[in-house]
């Protein structure tokens, strides 16, 4: 993009292509950390980068292989650089780093080069054979028969994740979580572990790859001397190092105890890392650093590796405070059946983080919420922990100013003025209530598998969240509380939600697919339901107007009561497991595209030549040290480039 931040010298955008732009983010407030917590910092950031090569590992089996391929062909090739050719070579190598692999990082999908396997071909031949990541015994025609299907056949493995409805979506998911196992057998294997569970189950499957041997299914464990041991030896060893700048006990426990789940993959110790890190609320610095997010197993249990290191922003933290004060208040007045509702909302607590380094699943493209644990029984026993990223938020504001995109695609002057006056601040808002108040509110019926959901689980529970934010924005309790600044404030987030999950959102997904991912599928669900079910009242309408399609809110006050009963009913659905409800209300809602839409929108997109994904660079640590090794000062620089970085990270995190 054209646009550097107005006066500020610092340059949010780094660089486009494909459908990706990378950001830089600034670590304001990191100068001013003490020696000892810049040092913890330091190790703990070194951590999170150890454990790179296992997400690319989970991602797909043949991706580490692939991804050492291109790096030394990019590195080594002597020949001309400047051709189309290596040029799409390029791209393609730089969209296998942003992806952690071959499939786009968002819609699931194998991206295919715009280059022919012949040329691969032929620049592989140009590589020294020692310098080519062979398998043992392998030869280089061996391993170009072997990857090039992989990387060239789009019907070849062709998606990480497939939540197609009615098929095998183990047999049929690419990611590297089970191997000659079918759905069925994964779900009994799982069946039979959970009836074992108790009051207070662990999470089964969580840590391993379920494979199938001489006709039993095992699994293989990610531990110190397990399945990517040597990875995670590298993270254990940073962390037993970060242990001893701890800002507490309570941080040392926490630290401590995940050292102790990585070294034996005993899910019980994770269960209590997991309950020591929520408790932890009082350190300055935090850190996620483990198997998290169950996004990319089509059965929802196996966690991708992923780590954020940082420390509270103090400010903005008292905004999220005010907001967890009132969780009960929030419980009480939410238009969800009594039934559903918890009697007591414990342990909300929220807090505004400066991201200081990301990694794994977080890292170049990340999230800028995040609540956990995802324990559902220590979630309801002890609550979440939930943090918005605000100098990550901040830099995407900064990059997108001027970018041309309202302009386009808001209907009128009316809508524009509202989100030019208060989109900023209600987007951060409707994440804090969607973080701080939306997913830990509401309870199980006694009895119900918190698992029901299966496929449907992730997009059900995001829905609940953003309509449990969307529902209480326009509450004269915001403007009590002092969080809005008046009664018209809410309607910039009402707007641009329906703009997004109607339209806008599209220029994710590729012309003729559908919508996949969890997040999106809720938008889209959210928004479609919406619109139909305002039709009578025509509270919010698609116009058209000279050739183009704008969404139309008439009625925000309508749009709010159409909120509450989306609300109530998807908290019905998760409250007593009702899969087939779960089922229909995705599949109808949240899955289809309209084609003729979809292509509108792409094609006026295309005329702004900005890039619908957006990922970061890190900041890179340098720890200066005495005579004797020992750490004097911790320096953050922001001048190292994407490809620069990757190919770094490569050599330095080298480790399965
Ligand atoms: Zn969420």
């Amino acid at each position: 993009m054209k646009e550097n931040s107005g006066h500020e010298s610092f340059e949010y955008v780094v660089e486009q292509f494909a459908d990706l732009q990378l950001l830089r983010y600034r670590v304001p407030g990191f100068e001013n950390l003490s020696l000892r917590q810049k040092t913890l910092v330091y190790y703990l950031s070194q951590a999170a980068l150890e454990g790179r090569d296992i997400l690319f590992d989970q991602n797909g089996r043949y991706n580490l292989q692939i991804r050492r391929l291109l790096e030394v062909v990019y590195e080594d090739y002597q020949g001309d650089r400047a051709t189309e050719e290596f040029r799409a070579f390029e791209v393609y190598l730089k969209r296998v780093w942003f992806s952690n692999g071959i499939y786009h990082h968002y819609a699931c999908d194998k991206f295919v080069p715009d280059f022919s396997e012949d040329y691969l071909r032929g620049l592989v031949a140009s590589v020294e054979e020692e310098r080519l990541p062979l398998e043992q015994g392998e030869t280089r025609e061996a391993m170009c028969g072997k990857l090039f299907p992989v990387i060239f056949d789009s019907s070849v493995m062709p998606k990480r994740v497939n939540q197609t409805d009615g098929e095998d979506l183990v047999l049929t998911s690419a990611a590297n979580y089970y191997s000659g196992v079918t759905q069925k057998e994964a779900e009994a294997f799982y069946a039979a572990q959970k009836a074992q569970g108790g009051d207070e189950p662990v999470m089964f499957g969580m840590n391993s790859r379920l494979v199938k041997e001489n006709g039993c299914l095992k699994e293989e464990v990610w531990k110190v001397g397990g399945m990517y041991g040597p990875a995670i030896e590298k993270i254990v060893a940073w962390l037993e190092k970060a242990a001893t700048v701890a800002e507490n006990d309570s941080q040392r426990k926490v630290i401590s105890l995940l050292v102790e789940f990585y070294k034996t993959g005993d899910l019980k110790l994770f269960d209590e890392y997991s309950i020591e890190w929520l408790k932890d609320t009082r350190s300055h610095v935090d850190f996620v650093n483990g198997f998290i997010e169950s996004y990319g197993d089509p059965l929802g249990m196996k966690a991708s590796w992923e780590s954020i290191v940082n420390f509270k922003d103090v400010e903005a933290t008292s905004r999220t405070e005010i907001i967890s004060a009132s969780a009960q208040w929030f419980e009480d007045h939410s238009p969800v059946d009594s039934r559903f509702r918890k009697e007591q909302v414990t342990g909300v607590s929220a807090k505004v983080i400066t991201a200081a380094m990301l990694g794994g699943d977080l890292y170049p493209s990340t999230a800028i919420g995040i609540n956990l644990p995802n324990s559902n029984w220590i979630r309801s026993v002890h609550g979440s922990k939930s943090v918005t990223i605000g100098n990550l938020i901040d830099a995407y504001n900064k990059a997108a100013r001027g970018s041309g995109f309202r302009e386009e695609f808001v209907y009128g002057d009316v809508e524009r003025n509202l989100l030019d006056r208060y989109a900023d601040l209600t987007d951060n808002l409707h994440t804090d209530l969607h973080e701080c108040v939306g997913h830990g509110s509401g309870k199980l019926l006694p009895g119900v598998d918190p698992d029901a959901l299966k496929a449907y689980g992730s997009t059900i529970e995001e829905a609940r969240a953003d309509l449990f934010g969307l529902y209480y924005l326009p509450d004269t309790k915001l403007v009590e509380l002092g969080l809005t600044p008046d009664a018209e404030a809410y309607k910039a987030e009402y707007y641009s939600y329906m703009m997004n999950g109607l339209m806008t959102q599209l220029v994710r997904i590729e012309p003729g697919c559908n919508v996949e991912e969890a997040h999106m599928r809720n938008r889209q669900l959210i928004a479609r339901w919406a619109l139909e079910h305002g039709a009578d009242t025509r509270a919010v309408e698609l116009v058209r107007r000279e050739g183009k399609t704008y969404v139309k809110v008439n009625d925000y006050q309508e749009l709010r009561r159409l909120f509450g009963r989306l609300l109530a009913e998807v908290q019905r659905i998760k409250s007593e497991g009702d899969y087939e409800a779960a089922r229909r209300l995705v599949e109808k809602y949240g899955v289809q595209v309209d084609p003729e839409l979809h292509a509108e929108v792409l094609a006026r997109y295309r005329t702004l030549h900005l890039a619908p994904y957006k990922g970061f660079v890190n900041p890179v640590y340098t720890a200066l040290t005495d005579d004797e090794g020992k750490i004097v000062d911790v320096k953050v620089d922001y001048t190292e480039g994407y490809a620069e970085q990757m190919l770094r990270y490569g050599r330095e995190y080298a480790n399965l």
